[in-house]
């Protein structure tokens, strides 16, 4: 008698280029107890890879959407059929805020999840930033990131790890560590040790007139942040006073500090004075 044994077919093997870093089943629920997802949530997953995340949090949310740039791997999550998750195949660096839409099936309060690849989490980062800029109803992102980055993020001005990110996600989110992983909490394990960050999306203190000023400024002054700061705005390649010394005590700000101990709503304030000198 001819007999058969149900095989699972194997994983293809990590992608490196996609920074294809499987989270292990064993943290999969304390990452999904952090996200904390309710039955009545709409999840915007960022490379779901092989699941991992994608199914236990379409067994609690309301609806996952999960954008894949590895179509073997899309592919494979799509035939398993989950009723309430779609598949948005592509780069999400490269996704619309009208595709994000549809994609939800408009729903009015969207939240983020993702085991992020380390190689493009930043331009992520920014460009999550870019889409509550731009209307779509994000309300948080919990994210893994290489524990760098998250440091980065969570730096006090003054500090090394204080600059660019900093000031421009801190700019647009309230931002917590709230869990820490070690490199063989995935397969293959990566190199360096992995953070999940919490950013909740919110109108910050001071608002920035034309936050592309405020980028700007930020780029420009960190360019140059060991230098005084009335040196560094030299760098600042649009309309600028002429006094930038006197421009600088005149917002309470001694011209001497090096830009990386200014607090973001000081940013914020420079470039407001910018952004006005400029029309
Ligand atoms: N979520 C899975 C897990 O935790 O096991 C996989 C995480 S793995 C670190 C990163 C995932 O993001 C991979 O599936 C990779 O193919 C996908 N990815 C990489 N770059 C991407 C991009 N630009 N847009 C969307 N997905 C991307």
């Amino acid at each position: 008698m001819k007999t058969t044994r149900a095989t699972s077919r194997p994983h293809p093997p990590a992608r490196k280029r996609f920074g294809q870093h499987f989270l292990e089943r064993s943290w999969v629920e304390k990452l999904v107890n952090k996200i904390d997802p309710r039955e009545t949530d709409t999840f915007i997953e960022i490379g779901p890879g092989r699941g991992a995340i994608t199914f236990p949090l379409a067994a609690r949310a309301g609806r996952v959407v999960a954008c894949e740039i590895d179509r073997v791997l899309a592919a494979s999550l799509d035939a398993r059929q989950l009723p309430n998750v779609s598949l948005v195949v592509g780069d999400f660096l490269e996704i619309t805020p009208e595709q994000l839409r549809a994609a939800a099936a408009d729903a009015t309060c969207l939240r983020v999840a993702g085991n992020l690849p380390y190689n493009v989490a930043s331009p992520i980062l920014f460009k999550l930033t870019a889409l509550y800029r731009a209307g779509l109803p994000l309300v948080d992102a919990t994210v893994m990131l290489q524990r760098e980055v998250a440091d980065r993020l969570l730096a006090s001005p003054g500090t090394r790890d204080y600059g660019v990110l900093t000031v421009l996600i801190g700019y647009a989110a309230r931002i917590e560590r709230v869990l820490q992983l070690p490199p063989g909490a995935f397969r293959p394990p990566p190199k360096v040790h992995s953070s999940v960050v919490r950013l909740v999306f919110r109108e910050p203190a001071t608002v920035a007139k034309s936050p592309e000023c405020l980028a700007l400024l930020t780029h420009s002054v960190f360019a140059r942040r060991r230098k005084t700061l009335a040196n560094a705005l030299l760098g600042y390649p649009h309309a600028r006073p002429d006094d930038l010394a006197e421009w600088l005590r005149g917002h309470g700000i001694d011209p001497a500090r090096r830009p990386e101990t200014l607090a973001i709503d000081e940013l914020v304030i420079l470039a407001n004075d910018l952004a006005a000198l400029a029309v």
